[in-house]
């Protein structure tokens, strides 16, 4: 036979590898943490990718199938960090825990591997850890269901808060509302309206997509977990929900299962925040006006991270939402003026107020850790303190007598614990078991305090006691052999014992010491005995150890449990201090920048004096530079003020800032905050559309002039005369005369058909005609002002339209060559001599030709020309060399 088929004769997997290989085959696409000991090892290919992106050594163990098994490990204790490291990677893993000690399967036999088992799947959408999540904002799991009708539905949950809401959608909005939430993972059904779903959830929001099977999306089981995890005989208790909302639910639920292993989610019941009442931000809309992070994807520079002032993890996060999601309903929106407006009344009561709330922890992470039994006596201590905090709130405004507005004064009553005597006993309690700094684990022990625990005092009593005996015993020992270098000492092998010197050992081995002290071990430089006196008391305190920490174990579960049976309500007081640290931080914010509170109105109006860009104001404040504010308004149909306004000025002027700061004290005023402007009278929007040229657009790499046309689309279909529209330098991706007359229709457009307030920014001089016989149209431009040849930008908007584009001077600002400059300018004569852009553009017709005298003077030539060669000495030659060059210079 020849040697090639004979196939080579493998040892089979041993016990162990059986074990490993059983349980990776769950769970092929994450990465498997295998607890062995003090460490996780990933084994195969998991050990040869995790290797590679957390940098650690590979190594091998054993061999497989004739090959060595490659191996990588991180240590137990530093797991989250590793962890945090591979999930922000984009990887999912798979924690394979011991499921009994070696001593236990050591009875099933000498060769009895320990059992294991996955006790968790770590995936972006599922982290409950400080360690793994962003503080200021979520990290939410999202379940979308689509049907081919176009209708859908979005089940979410904020695993680290218990938070969870679903809602129905149509397809064509998915992406919106996923946009508006802080999402860290999205879950899809394995079909083809899934995929379609998936790929456009992953390319616009970039967020990790998940595939889970068909049949997990089933409405029936949607049913069947909303019953079983909220135990409800029938689900109308917990709302009217659509067939396609009942799949995304069981999508959801069933993942969170099987990600915790098939421990039930802990969820809070479902919120169903129905779309109504919310002002629309479609996804461009929202990258474009770096609400929540800049175009190049940070948080530094965005409009949340410039208004931001809340002092608590939760209060942030509420903040961002409100400012992702802002609101419709004019009611809603004055309450959280009136907050705002509260907080600003009152210097002195704010600061009070927000000094109480620096010391806020997260309860509501907290409290959900706890739950899932994942917590520790810190988190124990963080829900005490947040709940004493929000009574020092209260206590503080109501020893003052202070008069709150209605979203305050019921965030106070969800604070206040006299009424509610569970909760209020559950503080006291805590306050007075729980130490002052607590360890993480549960397991470390020493974390109830003094004074808690009768028994668990007696037994702590009882071990220092043994301990001082133990010392007792050590001067009596010595005292009784004459060695004074006689210690007793403990270790993790030999517990407690007794040393010598070594020059001692024979001497305690020979009678009449013998009988007392018994020898264990002979070191070097010394030898150990043990007494039988010394083992009982090293029984009684490793037995006083035990039982200190069971007692100390069942005091943390029982509060577990309390902590779980209050869960809805912390969840309430979590919401309540949010709910105050946002108010207080906008009023923090307001009085810093001089914001003001917005008045609204029933006309769809846009009124605003002296309207600043609040992100480009902070900017320039870091440098000295101040901001120029200017008035917007536009006004209802039917009434004197233009409803279409049109920009135009140089580059660089200050178009965008001016349309982005209306657009952004839309959001601003609708998320309840005060805007930066001495004024400002709206009539509620409902959906806010920004849209920036192609030609703006390249940093985002995705510049095409179909991106760009398809996004106007959506605003000529969708802007009804709600809302609010900024379009800046709109049809730039194209020939000038295709990007001018698509820019000329959707101007009259908006103006005709969707009769919406708009400003369009523009380089187009030609639009400037065309907003000026609009029934409801108006110029506006930036002025800049040409001095001494240098362009000088004054940021002011003036009514009408700019006298001219400026184009080259801002080139020549940029840097532009010189040659090139005058060659433009050049060019642009000719052009505005052939009868103005309007005629045609000679562009590849013909080329311009270099003018032989140049229009502008040249004082090299000029002097030359002045020049004769003879009569100059030498000297003077030298010196009209040096003024040319001179003049050639400047
Ligand atoms: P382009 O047409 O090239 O897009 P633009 O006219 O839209 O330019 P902006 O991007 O709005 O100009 O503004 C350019 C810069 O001018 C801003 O980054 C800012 O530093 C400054 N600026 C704009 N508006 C103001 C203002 N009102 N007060 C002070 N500085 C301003």
């Amino acid at each position: 036979m020849p040697d090639s088929v004979i196939t080579k004769a493998h040892k089979p997997p041993t016990p162990f590898m059986a074990q490993y290989l059983e349980i990776k085959a769950r769970h092929e696409d994450a990465l498997l943490f295998f607890r062995m000991g003090d460490f996780y090892e990933l084994f195969f290919e998991d050990a040869k990718d995790a290797a590679a992106i957390l940098d650690i050594t590979l190594t091998a163990r054993g061999e497989h199938e004739g090959e060595p098994i490659p191996m990588a490990g991180v240590p137990y204790h530093a797991a989250e960090n590793y962890l945090a490291r591979l999930i922000k990677a984009g990887r999912r893993v798979a924690v394979c825990e011991q499921t009994e000690t070696p001593e236990e399967a050591k009875k099933r036999g000498s060769k009895a591997v320990v059992n294991r088992d996955i006790v968790r799947i770590i995936t972006p959408g599922t982290l409950t850890e400080d360690t793994l999540l962003p503080a200021r904002s979520g990290q939410s799991l999202a379940a979308v269901h689509a049907l081919a009708s176009g209708e859908a539905a979005i089940a979410l949950a904020d695993v680290a808060t218990g938070r969870f809401e679903v809602f129905p959608t149509m397809v064509t909005d998915v992406l919106t509302e996923l946009a508006a939430r802080s999402v860290g993972e999205v879950l899809v059904s394995d079909t083809a309206s899934g995929a379609a779903l998936a790929s456009e959830i992953n390319q616009t929001l970039g967020h990790a997509v998940t595939y889970r099977p068909k049949r997990t999306a089933s409405a029936d089981g949607g049913e069947a977990a909303l019953q079983e995890v909220f135990e409800v005989s029938a689900i109308d208790a917990l709302g009217d929900f659509t067939r396609p909302e009942l799949s995304a639910v069981a999508l959801l639920i069933d993942y969170l299962r099987l990600t915790q292993a098939g421990d039930e989610a802990r969820l809070d019941r479902p919120v169903r925040s129905l779309k109504t009442g919310e002002l629309a931000i479609d996804p461009a809309t929202r990258s474009s006006l770096e609400i929540q992070e800049t175009l190049s994807g940070e948080r530094k520079g965005s409009l949340v991270e410039t208004v931001d002032r809340t002092l608590t993890p939760a209060g942030a996060r509420l903040l961002a939402s409100r400012l992702s999601r802002p609101s419709a309903d004019r009611v809603a929106i004055t309450a959280r003026h009136d907050a705002v407006g509260w907080g600003l009344e009152d210097r002195g009561l704010r600061d009070t107020l927000r000094t109480v709330l620096r010391q806020v922890p997260d309860l509501a992470r907290a409290r959900t850790r706890l739950v899932l039994k994942r917590g520790g006596p810190r988190d124990l201590a963080a829900i005490g303190s947040a709940l004493a905090a929000g009574e020092a709130i209260t206590a503080h405004v109501a020893r003052n007598a202070i008069h709150a507005p209605a979203l305050i004064e019921s965030a106070l009553t969800t604070l206040t614990l006299t009424e509610q005597p569970v909760l209020s006993q559950l503080v006291g309690d805590l306050r007075r078991a729980i130490v002052e700094t607590p360890p993480l684990l549960a397991r470390d022990g020493g974390f109830i305090a003094a004074g808690w625990n009768a028994a668990l005092d007696e037994t702590r009593a009882l071990k220092d006691d043994s301990r001082k005996i133990i010392a007792g015993l050590q001067a009596k020992y010595a005292d009784q052999t004459g060695i004074s270098g006689l210690k007793i000492k403990f270790n993790n092998v030999l517990g407690y014992f007794i040393e010598v010197p070594s020059r001692h050992g024979d001497e305690l081995m020979r009678a009449p010491h013998s009988e007392t002290f018994i020898h264990r071990q002979t070191l070097a430089k010394v030898v150990r005995f043990s007494t039988e006196e010394l083992s009982a008391l090293a029984g009684k305190i490793s037995r006083a150890d035990e039982a200190a920490q069971a007692m100390e174990m069942e005091a943390f579960n029982a509060f577990t449990a309390r902590v779980e049976a209050q869960s809805e309500a912390l969840s309430a007081c979590a919401d309540a201090l949010a709910e105050l640290d946002v108010a207080l931080g906008l009023a923090e914010w307001a009085d810093e920048v001089g914001a003001m509170r917005p008045t609204l109105v029933e006309e769809p109006v846009f009124h605003a004096e002296h309207l600043r860009h609040p992100v480009v104001e902070a900017a320039l404040k870091k440098t000295g530079a101040g901001f120029t504010a200017n008035d917007l308004a536009l006004d209802a149909e039917g009434t004197s003020g233009p409803r279409l306004l049109l920009v135009t000025g140089p580059n660089m002027a200050g178009k965008s800032t001016y349309l982005r700061a209306g657009a952004l004290a839309v959001i601003l005023a609708q998320a309840g905050s005060f805007v930066p402007a001495r004024s400002l009278t709206l009539g509620v929007v409902d959906r806010v559309f920004s849209r920036v040229g192609a030609a703006d657009d390249l940093a985002r790499g995705r510049s095409t002039f179909m991106v760009e046309m398809v996004e106007t689309a959506t605003i000529l279909s969708q802007a009804t005369p709600q809302s609010f529209v900024i379009l800046d330098e709109v049809g730039r991706g194209t020939s000038t005369f295709d990007g001018l007359a698509i820019a000329w229709a959707a101007v009259e457009h908006l103006h005709d058909t969707n009769g919406c307030r708009a400003i369009f920014a523009t380089h187009y001089h030609e639009l400037t005609d065309v907003a000026a016989r609009l029934k409801s149209g108006a110029n506006a431009s930036l002025k800049a002002r040409d001095w001494n040849g240098e362009l000088i930008f004054l940021h002011e908007v003036q009514p009408g339209p700019a006298d001219r584009s400026y184009g080259v001077q801002v080139a020549r600002l940029a840097g532009l060559p010189k040659r090139a400059v005058s060659r433009a300018k050049q060019i642009l004569e000719q052009l505005e001599a052939g009868g103005g852009t309007r005629g045609e553009l000679p562009l590849f017709a013909a080329s311009v030709p270099e003018p032989t005298s140049p229009s502008e003077s040249d004082p090299v030539r000029d002097l030359l020309n002045e020049t004769d060669p003879d009569d100059l000495s030498p000297r003077e030659a030298l010196a009209l060399l040096y003024t040319l060059k001179a003049s050639a210079d400047s």
